[in-house]
């Protein structure tokens, strides 16, 4: 029985509880979830040069709403739970003391919106990859005096990938502080994007996965798992199609590092992506990728989430719901591997 079901019935309410489609015992965490701040809206409209004016369109506005809006569409869906993210492209396309200051800002507001909600809502840093070892102070600071419970960023920042060791701060405290990182999607950088990569009609749908497929596979690449053999970074969109392919990621490295001597890696990509990566149904709440990704990976690796609010969150649910899943299985997508990863009480 879900905790408001509960309470509801200890109430002894006459009021039936909306559309009981959970079968198993769990409560829905979700957790690629999306919110911003006027602060941060503001420096977008600024540096794209679009002014004050005009109506905010209904995308922000969701993502503005970190009160009773929110909640109320969250109770409507049976979401327990977002675990909430500032939205794409964070503080990445500021500049660089803007950047950092207005990291802080959206830190400090994250936490206080946290402890308005402690079991509604969980919060994952920012942080400004522009100045690696400031990025690396304000994760400190947001996991042990804001209670943050990971960071999130937003692929690349400038042009630049985080597989250039100049960026390894932010990984060497991640690691140290046991914090996952979420590698979230973004239009590709101008070295990977172009003409090419401009397919209308499939911007977000395949340019964003190509554009955070390619910085994870930079980063096993590089050798960050290597030299960070714990860190562990989150995928969206279960993988963005990494999954799918990791027996031709082994096969085919295996061929182009046969003569690479000592600079090989380690172990085999496919090593790399169920040890050091885990992966959310983000807009892929769908059973056939779902339960490929399952036997690719394994259960303990896959979070549920939605996407908010670019997805719809009732149907997010619901699918899984009604995946045919058993209800342990089903727990551990919803609920325990959030808790687990994130460290929820
Ligand atoms: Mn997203």
């Amino acid at each position: 029985m879900r905790r408001r079901e509960f309470m509801a019935g200890t109430l002894a309410t006459m009021a039936v509880a909306p559309t009981a489609i959970g079968k198993g015992s769990h409560r829905v965490v979700a957790c690629e979830e999306a919110f911003t701040l006027p602060e941060i809206q503001a420096e977008l409209r600024r540096i794209r040069g679009e002014g004050d004016a005009g109506p905010v369109p209904p995308h922000v506005r969701a993502m503005l709403d970190v009160g009773e809006g929110r909640l109320r569409a969250m109770d409507a869906a049976r979401v327990d739970m977002h675990v909430l993210s500032l939205g794409t492209p964070g503080v990445q396309d500021f500049e660089t003391s803007t950047a950092i200051a207005l990291a802080r800002v959206v830190n400090d507001r994250l936490s206080a919106i946290v402890r308005s909600h402690p079991d509604r809502f969980a919060g994952l840093a920012t942080f400004a990859p522009q100045d690696p070892q400031a990025a690396a102070r304000e994760l400190e600071r947001a996991v042990r005096t804001l209670g943050l419970r990971g960071a999130l960023f937003n692929s690349h920042t400038n042009g630049e990938y985080l597989d250039d060791a100049k960026f390894w701060a932010i990984f060497e405290a991640a690691e140290a502080l046991q914090i996952p990182l979420y590698l979230h999607p973004r239009d590709p950088s101008p070295s990977l994007g172009g003409p090419a990569l401009s397919i209308p009609g499939f911007r977000v749908g395949w340019t964003f996965s190509v554009e955070a497929a390619s910085h994870a596979l930079r980063l096993i690449s590089a050798g960050v798992f290597d030299r960070f053999p714990k860190l562990q970074i989150i995928l969206g969109h279960l993988g963005e199609t990494l999954p799918f392919i990791v027996s031709r990621l082994d096969e085919r490295y295996r061929v182009e590092s046969a003569g690479w001597g000592d600079r090989k890696l380690r172990r085999l990509p496919s090593e790399y992506l169920r040890e050091n990566f885990y992966f959310t149904t983000s807009g892929m709440n769908v059973w056939s990728p779902l339960r490929a990704t399952i036997e690719a990976v394994g259960i303990e690796r896959v979070l549920f989430a939605i996407d908010y609010p670019f997805e719809d969150q009732t149907r997010a649910v619901q699918s899984i719901e009604a995946a045919p899943l058993n209800p342990d299985d089903r727990r551990m997508i919803f609920e325990s591997n959030a808790r687990r990863i994130f460290g929820l009480a």
